[in-house]
């Protein structure tokens, strides 16, 4: 093996003898909506790592999820098939792992492959010469590898970006591109923020969305029946970080997880928590004020854990370009899904409503031509295997159903682009620390919205532009008849394409 001189060499470029086949850095955050990104437009933050590589790369506005649940999302993103085609149509097992995905295909055609973070398929993961699964809270996070578990002390966006960055910096001793998937934990529930974020936003009174009061009025009945609103279905220790009451749903976890800290990272906590919720218990808030309450808590918490996820990108770009990496490396930046951040009173995802069916996705190719280039066309999880393949060289299996984003990227692709996306969401659950979100499947186009949440035998149906917060369900009224038809057409067409006999027929 000659290539462990390169740990001797700074700025050694060891792809150079594998031709024009670049790296591929994909980071994959969890539950980071659109929203909650400076290049989308957020009322909320700056995220000015992520917003640079939208500036010198391809931001594609019209980016979503097939089904906005985590583990569903990454089985996905591996295969480039909706769920009940790759098995995991919810967080439970089902993944058929005998499927082509893009990991596999880059590591038997030469690609070191590696697999960081959050895991959550199921079956150990394949088509990875390394794989690091974290698993945990937000600190103290084990690692368990092929090898074993090791339980860290750090915190897990950290932990996850410096163990990806050791296994890129071990990969340089051979002269095979690499490819690796940083899976982050971040800004999953329970939105514990690193040490030094404590205090970002304390001082913010954060916007409101103008749906936080939502009555749920005129949608589905599954909607007021999902359990997932701020007022009522955040708990105060797990999630609101409040000191616990004896008996309280989730409690014990919520106190779990602070003991899973240091003691040094204990302290840091109690004296930013402490001070605040003994102001809380002393206001005594009831009502309207209490909602805005948890609000501002549970966004300054996420915006903090998006931070992390931001400095994170900002570290990844900098080792790339400090180790002569930069100009043969992609890097791509997406989430499992999108989030509720307060929109209809919400927060978790699962709804084909926009801020859970939406998610951001990001590319930089620093190979292209242009840069900051805004996509408007459709495009949908079931492209990342695709996109991947094609940037590394490699034939797109037929079966995958998604299609590469790499000419839409170019700002080559013709009019033959998709005009409509499906979706189908199918996870049942019940109980009191359950989101009980009924399954429903529908299709959207640029401008509207068809959605059936067949538990209920309820449809509901949106015009996107005249009405993008999906407030008014036009279904069944007059002057809808014709859009519904056209859809109701076009949902069917998709449910038969992609061979989803699952959920009851239309
Ligand atoms: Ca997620």
């Amino acid at each position: 093996m000659l290539h462990k001189i390169f740990l001797c060499l700074p700025f050694v470029i060891p792809t150079a003898a594998a031709g024009d086949r670049p790296n591929i850095v994909f980071v994959y955050a969890d539950d980071h909506a659109e929203r909650a990104v400076g290049a989308y437009g957020s009322p909320l933050t700056k995220t000015p790592h992520i917003d640079a590589l939208a500036a010198e790369g391809v931001r594609f506005r019209n980016s979503f999820v097939a089904n906005s649940i985590c583990g569903p999302a990454r089985a996905t993103v591996l295969t480039g098939l909706h769920s009940h085609a790759n098995g995991k149509k919810h967080n439970g097992g089902g993944f058929k792992d005998e499927l082509p995905t893009w990991a596999k295909l880059l590591q038997s055609s030469g690609y070191q492959t590696a697999m960081i973070g959050k895991w959550h398929i199921g079956p150990k993961p394949s088509g990875f010469d390394h794989w690091a699964i974290a698993k945990g809270g937000y600190y103290g996070p084990t690692m368990v590898t092929a090898e074993g578990k090791t339980k860290t002390a750090g915190y897990t966006t950290e932990v996850i970006t410096q163990a990806s960055l050791d296994w890129i910096k071990s990969s340089l001793e051979a002269d095979e591109p690499f490819a690796i998937w940083i899976n982050h934990a971040a800004s999953h529930r329970t939105w514990m923020p690193g040490p030094q974020y404590h205090d970002r936003y304390a001082e913010q009174v954060l916007p409101e969305p103008s749906t936080l009061f939502d009555d749920y009025a005129g949608r589905s009945p599954g909607a007021a029946a999902s359990q997932m609103r701020i007022a009522r279905d955040l708990f105060g220790a797990y999630d609101l970080k409040l000191p616990p009451e004896d008996g309280e749903v989730l409690g014990k976890r919520g106190n779990d997880l602070l003991n899973s800290m240091t003691e040094a990272q204990r302290s840091a906590w109690e004296a930013a928590y402490g001070p605040r919720n003994a102001a809380f218990a002393k206001a005594g808030l009831e009502g309207d004020a209490l909602v805005r309450w948890k609000y501002q808590r549970y966004i300054r918490d996420y915006l903090r854990c998006v931070d992390a996820l931001d400095d994170s990108l900002g570290q990844v770009r900098s080792f790339l370009k400090d180790n002569g990496l930069a100009d043969n490396t992609i890097v791509i930046y997406s989430s499992d899904q999108g989030f509720f951040l307060g929109e209809h009173g919400w927060y978790d995802k699962r709804w084909m409503y926009e801020p859970s069916m939406r998610t951001p996705l990001i590319i930089h190719d620093p190979r292209a031509k242009s840069q900051g280039i805004v996509v408007d066309q459709l495009v949908q999880n079931i492209d990342m295997a695709p996109t991947i393949l094609e940037y590394a060289g490699l034939e797109v299996p037929s079966s995958m159903h998604g299609a590469s984003l790499a000419s839409l990227a170019e700002e080559k692709q013709g009019p033959n682009w998709r005009t409509s996306v499906y979706y189908h969401y199918q996870q049942r659950d019940s109980g009191r620390t359950s989101h009980t979100v009924a399954p429903h499947y529908g299709v959207r186009t640029k401008q509207h919205k068809l959605i059936h949440v067949y538990d209920f035998d309820a449809w509901e149906l949106y015009d996107l532009e005249g009405d993008p917060d999906e407030m008014h369900n036009l279904f069944g009224t007059e002057g809808a008849g014709e859009i519904t038809a056209t859809l109701v057409q076009e949902l069917q067409r998709l449910r038969e394409k992609f061979q989803d006999g699952t959920g009851k027929a239309i």
